[in-house]
């Protein structure tokens, strides 16, 4: 069994309290590691050790040559530790190991783009100066100061990097509280953080629960900015507890994304899509397609295609490289799911496949829930309504698409969103019409570190990736230098000094 202690300012550390808590193998229950409970005073030293390291210590004065270079290094290590990350997260998280192999290798990679963020210079010399001839104005973007990340247990690694790679890059210090379901690989990480040249101070990683270290860290007044990805639910509680020293906040929330077919679409391209935006990891996916919009015309013979293709999916060992959906990451959120799906039932969904445990002898030890897909949804139910974050796609039927759409946007969240079409004109009118940040043309999932990410509307504030996620981690200061030179030039000289 593995042992993680928490990693505050440059050392690992017990909790003031020496309370542990375990993380489970979601395929088998049984205990992967044993972690330190970080609790509030834990949030707090970790909080002053993030303060002082930016207050004065040399990281944010440091060249971004010398900053891109640690980011760098560590891209590297995670790149020469990829098979034990891979494995870690599979058994953290009930990731499967394609998808993990996967992660690591983002990861790393995204971290290499981040080391090249770090030198991207994003100062501005306004054309629109306030005196035009006798000033001249700049916009410089200063690291904000102390960062805290609280992320979720769906992308444990992935989460990390994408909070520390730009909090880094724009010469913040932070605090990193992996979620309490998936620890590991974020510890991982310090270790590799440890032995990669960061000061100390620079980046602290806590263990512990949401209600306690998370919420101190919302909370506390060293702290000035949180960068949040997980519930809607819990970033409101993220927001409220930011509110009492009026942080700034990103938050990365839930979603219940549309993915509209159109009638023109590629049928089977279509429903491989429409597989994949729903059941990938699960549906532990904020921005799973976990809503599909079919028209009438073409509805049956899509639903029967895809009943087939959910059934061929194998749900099993999550080492396994031909299993497609491992467990769920806990027994409650298997039952939170299996909950849904007795909801759906009552509503009058039509189950066309799945709706159960599998019965697979080899998913008998773990959290599974099998791929479920709801006939004939009406948008105002709950499955159709609510975040699921498991295995379950509902299929709404529409007239045209001006229906599709308003029922696509009928909806509290807005994060993605789907067009499948051969047209691309009709598809490009219907991504605008989307109240989404991210709408995907014939795919789905995939994301861009060079392009922002983030919700509408109950899914989120604020972006992450690209120079406008880099630009959430920084303060925008405007400078304004007088080059009028005498008093006369001044044209509040009237005002001070009254003319003779
Ligand atoms: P999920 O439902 O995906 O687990 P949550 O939104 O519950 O996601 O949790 C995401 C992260 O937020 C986790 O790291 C969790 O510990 C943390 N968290 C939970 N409650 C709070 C809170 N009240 N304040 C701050 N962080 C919290």
């Amino acid at each position: 069994m593995r042992f993680y202690q928490l990693f505050i300012n440059g050392q690992f550390v017990d909790g003031e309290e020496k309370r542990t808590f375990s993380s489970l193998n979601p395929f088998n229950g049984e205990t992967l590691a044993t972690c330190a409970r970080a609790g509030a005073a834990d949030a707090r030293l970790a909080a002053r050790a993030a303060r002082e390291a930016f207050d004065s210590g040399p990281w944010p004065r440091m060249k971004p040559e010398e900053r891109s270079s640690c980011l760098k290094g560590l891209s590297d290590a995670l790149n020469a530790n990829a098979p034990l990350f891979a494995e870690l997260e599979v058994a953290d998280s009930g990731s499967t190991l394609r998808k993990a192999k996967e992660d690591v290798y983002l990861s790393a990679r995204a971290l290499g783009i981040y080391s090249k963020y770090a030198l991207v210079d994003l100062t501005e010399q306004l054309d629109a100066v306030s005196r035009p001839g006798i000033s001249t104005n700049f916009l410089l973007r200063e690291p904000v100061g102390v960062v805290a990340a609280i992320i979720p247990w769906n992308f444990p690694l992935k989460m990390a990097v994408w909070k520390l790679g730009p909090a880094l890059a724009a010469g913040n210090t932070m605090v990193l509280k992996p979620s309490e379901e998936t620890p590991v690989t974020a510890m991982e990480l310090a270790r590799l953080i440890h032995n990669a040249g960061f000061p100390p101070g620079v980046v602290n990683i806590i263990t512990g629960f949401g209600e306690d270290a998370g919420a101190e860290l919302c909370r506390n007044p060293l702290v000035d900015t949180v960068a949040f990805t997980g519930s809607t639910d819990v970033g409101r509680q993220v927001m409220q507890g930011a509110a009492g020293t009026l942080k700034n906040i990103t938050l990365e929330c839930g979603g219940k994304s549309a993915n509209i077919v159109l009638d023109d679409a590629d049928i089977e391209l279509a429903v491989d899509g429409a597989l994949y935006a729903a059941f990938y990891h699960q549906g532990e996916c904020c921005e799973a397609g976990s809503r599909l919009f079919l028209p009438e015309r073409i509805a049956d013979e899509f639903v029967e295609r895809l009943t087939a293709g959910a059934r061929a999916m194998k749900t099993g060992d999550p080492m396994n490289m031909l299993t497609d959906l491992g467990p769920l990451i806990s027994r409650r959120q298997q039952e939170s799911v299996l909950g849904y799906i007795a909801q759906g039932k009552r509503d009058g969904g039509v189950l066309a496949t799945g709706g159960g445990i599998p019965h697979d002898p080899s998913c008998a030890g773990g959290f599974f829930v099998e791929p479920t897909i709801f006939d004939r949804v009406e948008n105002s139910w709950t499955i159709a309504r609510e975040e699921i974050f498991g295995p379950v796609l509902s299929v709404l039927r529409y007239r045209d698409t001006d229906d599709a759409v308003r029922m696509a946007n009928d909806s509290v969240y807005g994060l993605g969103g789907g067009v499948w079409s051969k047209d691309p004109q009709r598809a490009m009118d219907v991504a605008r019409s989307l109240r989404a940040g991210t709408v995907w043309i014939n795919e789905w999932h995939l994301l861009n570190e060079r392009a922002p990410f983030g919700g509408y509307k109950q899914s989120g504030i604020g972006r992450e990736f690209g120079l406008e996620g880099l630009k959430e981690f920084t303060e925008t200061k405007h400078i304004h230098v007088d080059l009028a030179g005498s008093r006369d030039r001044k044209p509040w000289y009237d005002v001070v000094v009254p003319r003779h």
